[in-house]
């Protein structure tokens, strides 16, 4: 039995979409698609790339369309700005209609030949086959000494642990892919996304080679940004805390009070008033502290729920079947997510 093909699946669905994000990586897309193409060629019976352009201002969207002027099977769809790497790649899920979906790089960070392998271990049976970073060497070493911590926060507080090593390079089968789509959370993390979905799966180990032109897109400020926004998502613990100070706070309230009674009883105030004063108002503070924290966890839920937003906003299709709009920032296209 097939599993079910989205709303964007009206052609015929290829065997593989290879889902790319762009944000101005104009000098990499003739280098990634010359060295892709053959591979897809050996490796599939058919196949198509869909181009997410993440907002670029370089020559990335012109290159694009001289790529799907001169074959159907490069199609982009383009945002009305800077949306980030993750929408773009939940954009990419919702435009794909291959049977399997890669998702890569357009730096050619990703070596492309591992989709080969990605590719054998969908046709065993597993539908999650992520990649794995042998090595980040090609990171910075306070960038590694960051994301080495990072993992191991999430695993002692996120709701489920992160494979080391494991990125956004990656196969899913439709089935993971409809799983992913089904998920309409604002707060993106795919990694933790990823994870949680289950579904059969492998990791894939490979070398990360050196990004073939510009430099990266991820500042330190993006990347504490992405850091917290995975946390987040996958912990309530930062709402929590409040709750754990509050309660503290107020016994250590309790035990001043204990102290100052005996001390009156035994030595008599030298204060008067003092004492009582002291208590209830740490007393209270910490009574406050925690009923702000049981708030906390309830608001944040429902704010980022209650919003509401698209995910992205789209300029331009460059697709078959969809008529090209012009890129009109005043009257985007907001696609809302059922
Ligand atoms: N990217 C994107 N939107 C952004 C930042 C990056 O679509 O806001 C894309 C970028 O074009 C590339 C991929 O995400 O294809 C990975 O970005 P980059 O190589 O800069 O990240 P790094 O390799 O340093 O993690
Ligand atoms: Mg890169």
């Amino acid at each position: 039995m097939s599993p079910p093909l989205s709303e964007t699946a009206r052609t015929e669905s290829p065997e593989l979409s290879v889902v790319v994000p762009v944000f101005n990586e104009s000098e990499n897309l003739a280098p990634l698609v010359a060295r892709l193409v053959p591979i897809l060629e050996r490796c599939v019976s058919s196949w198509e790339l869909v181009f997410i352009d993440d907002g670029s201002s370089d020559d990335t969207l012109p290159v694009l369309r001289e790529l799907h002027g001169r074959d159907a099977r490069f199609r982009a769809v383009s945002f009305s700005r800077n949306f980030g790497k993750e929408i773009a790649i939940a954009a990419g899920l919702d435009h794909a209609r291959g049977r399997a979906v890669v998702i890569m790089d357009a730096d050619l960070q990703h070596p492309p030949e591992i989709i080969e392998t990605f590719v054998e271990r969908w046709r065993e049976g597993y539908k999650n086959v992520f990649g794995t970073r042998v090595d980040r060497t090609q990171d910075s070493p306070l960038r590694r000494l960051l994301t080495r911590r990072f993992y191991q926060i999430f695993e002692n507080f996120g709701e489920m642990g992160l494979p080391e090593g494991a990125g956004d390079y990656r196969l899913l089968d439709r089935q993971a892919v409809e799983a992913l789509k089904s998920m309409g959370e604002r707060a993106r993390f795919s990694k933790g996304l990823f994870a949680w979905i289950g579904f059969r799966s492998i990791g894939v180990p490979f070398q990360v080679a050196e990004r073939h032109s510009g430099v990266s897109k991820f500042s330190y400020r993006k990347l504490t940004r992405f850091a917290l926004d995975g946390l987040m998502s996958f912990s309530t613990l930062p709402l929590k805390v409040w709750t754990y100070v509050g309660t503290i706070i107020s016994m250590l309230a309790l035990v001043m009070a204990v102290y100052f009674v005996i001390e009156t009883a035994v030595w008599g105030a030298d204060t008067p008033g003092f004492a009582s004063l002291i208590v209830s108002v740490t007393f209270f503070a910490g009574v406050q502290l925690m009923s702000l924290g049981i708030l906390g966890e309830y608001i944040g839920r429902i704010f980022a729920e209650v919003k509401r937003r698209p995910l992205y906003l789209v300029a331009e299709r460059l697709e078959d079947d969809a008529t090209v709009e012009p890129a009109d920032p005043t009257r985007p296209t907001p696609r809302v997510r059922a």
